[in-house]
């Protein structure tokens, strides 16, 4: 065994965990990843994503490459069985996060630009063809056991005789659904009571814009097959997700033939070729426990929902946010081990609201009843199905309530993110000033209504203190659109401080406010403090 012991051992490498490689190999930290493929996942999964996690994208250098390969999520309109409109929902558009509202990608295209990012980073090691096979926590540290693998034949792994142990100071399960990591200790999952089959199929089209003529999202309410197409996934390819009806079989299901037969609506045998095809079974569970001790669940191995939402990797995405930063303060020895408490608080119930969102859509598309589907129609075209809800805000953990125990807005609400001049370079905030926790005002310097003990702590966390300011000169930092302006007036805001993962700790409506607000983030942070500095 090799004696190093590395700061972060990461089981797994599929999208959730290839961001978490990206997000640590960013702050420096020494990290280890093993995956049990000898490449990456390769079978139809995610097709959609959101402005959030295109701006986390943004923070390790993939939106470039990104870009090129998805397409933004305009339309999604829902039919009935016989094809009239249900509902029409405008998705697209800019964002909060300054990023298009949506977006429709091929899974392979965004991990390969996933996994060249974690690439950038000399400190981060990526191991493929290992499984984990036993984990031992330790006071000090957490020790792995993975073997290798030999793929005789696509989608077969077989065991062979060399093993390898490794050491580090934290581990992350990003394993999937059936996480080896979870297992390990034996944490029970919460079954939130959705299960259907769907057959998943991507086509790629002879002409790629062979379903340009649907909206981006399809969805058909049909309760002989209810059937969602993603006429854009991505930009060469389309996807169909079939639902399975009772007493189908699976492997009836994977026929081409019968695939051919389902899709003939929309595309014949000789205008694509299916490229990948399997049955799904959509379902929705989260784990009652993120963390044991040194080691963390993230992505799938934490929660599944169902696909409604497109939501899946999104969830995981932020789990990888969350944790990356409050890992990195407790590796720099900034703060006390107790911050990764808040990780499960933070994330639980944020991540419990948008399954359970998804399982509420699933009831709605999944009708297979007629007269159920028959009744739906009728409330849909009478408009007394209530709107969608919102995507929810952050609830729990690091944000700053008032003297009444309140959470006011702007806190726990993702942040702006719009386009700023400063020193003749012109971009979006993140990639002009930097991304983590950053303070802003439009009204001046937000470091002059502080003290000095409070900026000094503040430098601890690489706090940013930037004044945004309508005066287009090369020292300032100028708000390109005028969009920065609007936000604070509209809220009645003179700053805000915003957490590395874009949520909102705080807005103070007047300067004056700030010092009291700092207070109460430094003490919420578990950092640790030198002796010339008091909380
Ligand atoms: C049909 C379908 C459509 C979907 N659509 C969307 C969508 O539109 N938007 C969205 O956000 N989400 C969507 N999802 C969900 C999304 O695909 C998942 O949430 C996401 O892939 C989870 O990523 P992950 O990295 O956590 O886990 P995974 O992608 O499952 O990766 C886990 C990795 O860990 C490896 N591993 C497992 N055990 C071990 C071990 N013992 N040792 C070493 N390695 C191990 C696995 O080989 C795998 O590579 C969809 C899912 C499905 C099925």
């Amino acid at each position: 065994m090799n004696n190093k012991i590395y700061d972060v051992l990461q089981i797994g490498y599929g999208p959730v965990g290839q961001t978490m490689a990206a997000l640590l190999g960013k702050t420096g930290q020494s990290v280890a990843v093993f995956e049990r493929w000898p490449s990456t996942f390769s079978l139809p999964r995610a097709a959609a994503f959101d402005h959030e996690i295109m701006r986390v994208l943004q923070g390790i250098s993939c939106t470039d490459k990104i870009e090129e390969k998805v397409v933004p999520f305009i339309n999604y309109h829902w039919v009935n069985a016989n094809r009239d409109i249900l509902l029409k929902i405008p998705y697209g558009g800019t964002a909060a996060s300054g990023w298009e509202n949506g977006y429709l990608m091929y899974q392979p295209d965004v991990e390969k630009a996933l996994d060249e990012a974690v690439r950038s980073y000399s400190n981060v090691e990526i191991n493929l063809g290992w499984r984990a096979e036993e984990l031992n926590e330790h006071e000090d540290f957490v020790e792995v056991t993975f073997r290798k693998g030999e793929i005789p034949e696509p989608g077969k792994w077989v065991p062979t005789n060399e093993v390898r142990t490794v050491r580090a100071l934290y581990v992350i399960g990003a394993d999937g659904a059936n996480s080896f990591t979870r297992n390990s200790f034996d944490i029970k999952s919460e079954d939130l009571g959705f299960e259907a089959d769907f057959l998943v199929v991507d086509i790629r089209p002879n002409d790629p814009q062979h379903l340009y003529h649907l909206p981006e999202g399809y969805q058909v309410c049909d309760p002989a097959r209810p059937t969602t197409v993603a006429s854009r996934l991505g930009t060469e390819h389309i996807r169909f997700e079939f639902m399975l009806l009772p007493g189908e079989k699976k492997e009836d299901m994977l026929d081409d033939k019968k695939i051919h037969e389902l899709m003939k609506e929309w595309i014949s045998p000789e205008e694509g070729t299916i490229i990948r095809k399997i049955v799904y079974r959509f379902n929705s569970k989260i784990a009652n426990k993120w963390q044991n001790n040194r080691t963390f669940l993230i992505g799938d191995a934490a929660h599944v929902t169902p696909p409604f939402m497109g939501q899946g990797m999104c969830i995981g995405i932020r789990d990888a946010k969350n944790l990356a930063w409050k890992l990195d303060l407790v590796l720099r020895n900034k703060a006390e081990a107790s911050l990764f408490e808040t990780y499960q608080v933070e994330r639980y119930d944020h991540c419990k609201t948008i399954i359970q969102m998804a399982i509420d859509l699933g009831k709605i598309i999944c009708i297979s009843d007629e007269k159920e589907a028959e009744k739906r129609d009728q409330a849909f075209f009478s408009g007394s199905i209530p709107p969608f809800q919102e995507m929810p805000i952050l609830t729990n953990g690091i944000l700053h309530k008032n003297e009444h125990g309140e959470k006011l807005s702007p806190t726990g609400e993702l942040s702006l993110q719009d386009f700023v001049r400063y020193q003749g370079k012109t971009g979006r905030f993140d990639d002009i000033i930097g991304d983590g926790w950053t303070m802003i005002s439009t009204k001046g310097e937000p470091r002059n209504a502080l003290t000095s003990n409070q900026i000094a702590l503040l430098e601890q966390i690489d706090m940013k203190f930037v004044h945004i300011s309508n005066v287009d000169s090369t020292d300032m930092v100028y708000d390109v659109n005028g969009k920065y302006a609007a936000y604070f007036n509209e809220r009645g805001l003179d700053a805000v401080i915003v957490r590395p993962d874009f949520y909102t700790f705080s807005g103070v409506a007047t300067m004056e406010e700030l010092p009291g607000v700092v207070n109460d983030l430094v003490s919420q942070l578990h950092l640790k403090v030198s002796e010339t500095l008091t909380i």
